[in-house]
């Protein structure tokens, strides 16, 4: 997961390949409730791993339900309709399917049993209405106060008596989810007789109630329905767990990869993504339709998709979305690629997810240079005609920033100016629902190697560009490459296999075909971990030896090249800048005096316990510099084009902060 401030995405070109995606959240949740509201233990299979779903687990297990982790799956022990817990605080972050459901089945438990329960979330979730849900809950009888503004979270459910003699009552026209929750609510209540819920007002999201029934049917309790206007849970109707329970992927997710597919995928290589198709239980599978009303062709089976390419541009389309709330997103992006403006309507219900989502996606997508048109509950918006570099704001919604990436292909656009980097800001916010969104999307998508950012830190032995470097990639969210370990590795195995340093030839083979993969932090050549060995003194007085043959430097080279992947490299060495990467956007040299060096390293040799004479180290460090920088093949020294940085009298923290400077300068984002 990216817990960057931003990520930038340079111009993307072309996708295909195979991702699995995490479990759904709608089902993951809803299922994770009945499993803790049944009898016995429940086996959950394949169950989303995600901020809203940690915070209905960490609920549950406050409410006395067992949670334990089983091999692949999450075992719930649930209450089996009797309160273990009276009293209980409960956080539920920003989840909209954990506090509405919540809310109603501890209203009525509480209720019935007695008991004190508050719930509350993040800011955000305290103005998500929920005003309806609690009207319909009071009418019942149940008794629920407000902790804050009326109407919304936080709130306190206090008994009452509910009594279930007339039909309950609620709005089905601002989320789907007062229904669902009443629902779920339900059959606590049918040991009094059949339980009748009436919708009020048109209901929205319709999917989404679909698969509320399914699940409550899958728990032994069969909703007769009338049409989607009447409700009725039969009298004495009870939880029981099905044992084993698969969540199928999320449709919502796959949205993502859908539009990838009709973006910027071949026939030949496809999109292809598993965990969710044709025979979805989730509405937002519909998203198919859609993308392929846009030109998309898709091929599917029961839990499988394939996408790619078809019409180009895309078709423009004017669509309801009421059934689709959450992948229409995804289709505000694709409608940039569209042959003419793309109208999404009957979309209200956006304006009260995780943010104002109709004023966010107008908002950033004009950011991006594209013409929007934002209605009450639609918005249209134009294809790209001009782009501009934008950092996008993501408003701690996690739809926001999948969707944006899908704009990273604007260089696809007959037409348009050079393409331009993306960047999103808060990347960390698709951790509601896919905290490896954009793991998943590098594996699948290509870019122009040139367009691939590089930043290069090169210096002298002991300059601390290790450290440096790994910071600033970590602060980037970029891959790191430490040149030196390849050289080191190459000493090590030479030193082991008894290889002259003088045989050019023979270390130039072996640094060819070193077996070496690289872990954050660790090394490994072959099966073994050589992270340590590859630190040693004698290991690193070799690696200065061989370092200076042409065919061994040679032989090291496309490795280090293969480190260029997206979104971007920090790389450290001595010819990052010079030899290796010539292009790279900021060559960042080092210049720390040879006695500061001395001293650090010998500072550090002490603190592991390892005994060291700083004259010595001086000396050995002022031979390593000379012969690095008088070799013929790419000798140390600054490219024309560097950054000096002398981090003398630096911490490492200022370096950073100075690198990351410049590295600011250089971008596009003002
Ligand atoms: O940076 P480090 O001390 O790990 O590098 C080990 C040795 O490898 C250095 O002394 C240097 O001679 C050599 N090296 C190199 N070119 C690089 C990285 C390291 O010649 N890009």
């Amino acid at each position: 997961m990216y817990t960057t401030a931003f990520l930038d995405l340079p111009p993307l070109r072309s996708a295909a390949g195979t991702v699995r995606l995490p479990g759904s959240k709608s089902i993951s949740n809803r299922v994770l409730l009945l499993a803790g509201l049944s009898e016995g233990r429940t086996r959950l299979h394949d169950l989303l791993d995600s901020d809203d779903t940690r915070v209905m687990i960490e609920a549950l297990r406050q409410l006395g339900c067992g949670i334990e982790h089983e091999a692949d799956a999450l075992v719930v022990t649930g209450l089996g309709g009797r309160l273990a817990v009276r009293e209980a605080s409960l956080f539920l972050g920003n989840a909209g399917t954990a506090m509405r459901p919540l809310v109603a089945v501890l209203a009525v438990l509480s209720g019935l049993q007695g008991g004190r329960f508050e719930l509350s979330g993040v800011p955000r979730m305290h103005e998500r209405p929920i005003g309806d849900l609690v009207d319909a809950l009071r009418s019942l009888g149940c008794r629920i106060d407000d902790l804050g503004q009326a109407g919304y979270p936080p709130l306190r459910l206090a008994g009452g008596s509910p009594r279930v003699d007339a039909p309950i009552r609620v709005r089905g026209d601002v989320s789907s989810q007062f229904l669902t929750a009443l629902l779920m609510a339900a059959p606590l209540l049918s040991v009094q007789g059949p339980v009748r819920i009436e919708v009020v007002g048109e209901l929205i999201s319709k999917p989404y109630i679909e698969i509320t029934l399914q699940l409550l049917q899958r728990f032994g309790v069969h909703v007769q329905r009338d049409g989607w206007q009447v409700f009725t849970v039969p009298e004495a109707s009870v939880y029981r767990s099905p044992g084993d329970i698969h969540v199928e992927a999320d449709a919502s997710s796959a949205s993502y990869f859908i539009a990838l597919g009709a973006v910027a995928a071949s026939a030949q290589a496809p999109v292809r993504i598993e965990g969710v198709g044709a025979h979805s239980i989730q509405g937002d599978i519909r998203f198919v339709e859609a993308a392929q009303a846009m030109g998309a062709v898709v091929h599917q089976g029961p839990n499988w998709l394939e996408v790619h390419r078809g019409t180009w541009p895309l078709r423009a389309l004017d669509l309801d979305c009421n059934h689709i709330p959450d992948a229409a997103m995804t289709l505000a992006v694709m409608a940039l690629y569209a042959d003419g403006p793309t109208r999404l309507r009957n979309i209200a219900s956006w304006r009260v997810k995780e943010t104002d989502r109709i004023a966010a996606m107008a908002t950033e997508l004009r950011k991006l240079g594209a013409e929007v048109v934002e209605g009450s509950d639609s918005l249209t918006v134009h294809p790209l005609r001009q782009v501009r570099a934008a950092a996008i704001h993501t408003y701690d919604d996690h739809r926001v920033a999948m969707c944006f990436s899908l704009a990273a292909f604007h260089g696809l656009i007959e037409g348009l100016s050079t393409p331009q980097p993306l960047r999103i800001l808060d990347p960390r916010c698709v951790a509601k629902t896919f905290p490896d969104y954009f793991e998943t999307l590098f594996t699948v998508v290509r870019a122009e190697v040139a367009d691939i950012p590089v930043l290069t830190i090169d210096g002298p032995t002991a300059s601390g560009k290790g450290t440096l470097a790994a910071e600033v990639a970590k602060a980037l969210g970029y891959h790191l490459l430490d040149s030196g370990a390849l050289y080191r590795a190459a000493a090590l195995s030479a030193l082991e296999g008894g290889v002259d340093a003088e045989d050019e030839t023979a270390l130039a083979t072996l640094a060819a075909g070193l077996p070496l993969r690289f872990e954050p932090g660790r090394v490994w050549l072959g099966e073994r971990d050589v992270s340590e060995d590859l630190r040693r003194e004698d290991v690193g007085a070799l690696a200065s030896r061989i370092s200076a043959h042409p065919g061994v430097r040679k032989a090291l080279r496309q490795r280090q090249l293969d480190f260029r992947r997206l979104p971007g490299l920090v790389a450290d060495g001595r010819d990052m800048g010079t030899v290796i990467f010539p292009d790279a956007a900021l060559k960042v040299f080092l210049t720390a005096s040879a006695e500061t060096r001395a001293e650090r390293r010998y500072k550090q040799l002490i603190s592991k316990g390892i005994s060291a004479n700083l004259a010595t180290l001086l000396q050995d460090l002022q031979a390593r510099d000379a012969r690095d920088r008088s070799r013929i093949a790419a000798p140390l020294r600054p490219a024309e084009d560097a950054q000096l940085l002398d981090n003398s009298a630096l911490s490492i923290e200022a370096s950073v902060q100075q690198v990351l400077a410049w590295w600011a300068q250089r971008r596009p984002f003002g």
